[in-house]
């Protein structure tokens, strides 16, 4: 097979891994720069251009977009499913996934659980806000950060005012969200490929912060996630409509809350900590789903 990795770091952990699994796997592979490509949209052969000459005979792409380039990320996927490529994350999938409110309201109406979640544009009663969803201690996240940039906690009612005040003073998207405190600072984060989670880590923030983002200097360790918590993540996963994702949990009083699920997870921190081959992991499911569409295509014909 030939697979396109998208990617705007060739030196990443993940994608050096994805490339090794690809090889070792015997597949030619090539890391295409997101943003470098530019696109052809027309009816009878829609067409991407990378580096001055045609992408060509691709029969699968890793698209791994980071947050910065959502917007041109998903269009260029968009672009490689016209042209008939799968995508390894479907670029409606990874919209959805992006935008924190959109898809938290995909996991309420599957049932999946999560922190109570308010969100506001401009409201008229701030505190009635705040008591919707419990009262302070709550957290406020900006809707589209990550890396645990733009999440903050407000301990009293008074300092969650002022923080939502500045930042829809700023004219920023704002989630407010119930504080699971027993949490202790620490989430699970399951790695699902398919309907499958092939690794899971506890994270464990620094001392005195709430957030355990292992950019913020989080460490992680291998745990054994509970059936109920199994079924969390992927019925996750299978909300947005992704193949490869990465499912935050908080362990709660009231069973698994999920806080979000990540498009492209890095395979670093959790890959180390568990010992688990997780890019193979994910070069074998795509071989799985090409050969599977090659063989509903030959029935169609
Ligand atoms: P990001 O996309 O920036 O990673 P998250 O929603 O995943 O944002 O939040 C970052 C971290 O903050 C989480 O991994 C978790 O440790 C902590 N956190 C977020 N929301 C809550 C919450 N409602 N209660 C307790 N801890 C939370
Ligand atoms: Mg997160």
């Amino acid at each position: 097979m030939k697979i396109g990795i998208l990617s705007q770091h060739p030196e990443l952990y993940s994608t050096r891994r994805l490339v090794e699994a690809c090889t070792a796997r015997g597949h030619e592979v090539q890391v295409i720069n997101t943003l470098n490509c530019y696109m052809n949209i027309n009816s009878i052969k829609p067409s991407i251009h990378f580096e001055g000459q045609e992408l060509v005979g691709f029969d699968a792409i890793i698209p791994r977009i980071g947050a910065g380039v959502t917007f041109y990320g998903c269009a260029l996927v968009r672009q490689f499913e016209m042209m008939g490529v799968y995508a390894a994350n479907e670029s409606i999938a990874i919209a959805r996934s992006r935008d924190k409110l959109r898809a938290l309201q995909l996991l309420s109406r599957k049932g999946v659980g999560m922190p109570v979640t308010g969100f506001a544009s401009k409201p008229d009663d701030i505190p009635d806000l705040i008591n919707m969803v419990g009262g302070a201690p709550l957290v406020i996240k900006l809707l589209e950060g990550t890396q645990g940039i733009g999440v903050v906690l407000a301990e009293t009612k008074k300092a969650a005012e002022s923080v939502i005040e500045a930042f829809l003073g700023l004219k920023a998207n704002i989630l407010v969200q119930e504080f699971i405190k027993e949490s202790n600072g620490s989430d699970i984060r399951c790695f699902v490929v398919g309907d499958k989670v092939v690794a899971s880590m506890m994270r464990q923030g620094p001392e005195g912060d709430f957030r355990s983002n292992l950019h913020l200097g989080g460490v992680g360790e291998k745990v054994k996630i509970t059936p109920q918590e199994r079924k969390t993540a992927i019925a996750a996963v299978k909300a947005m409509g992704l193949v490869v994702a990465g499912v935050d949990i908080l362990r709660s009083e009231r069973g698994p809350l999920v806080l979000e699920v990540n498009s492209a997870p890095g395979l670093e921190g959790i890959e180390q900590c568990t010992g688990k081959p997780i890019a193979e992991n994910i070069i074998e499911l795509i071989e799985k789903e090409v050969m599977a569409r090659k063989a509903k295509r030959k029935v169609v014909a």
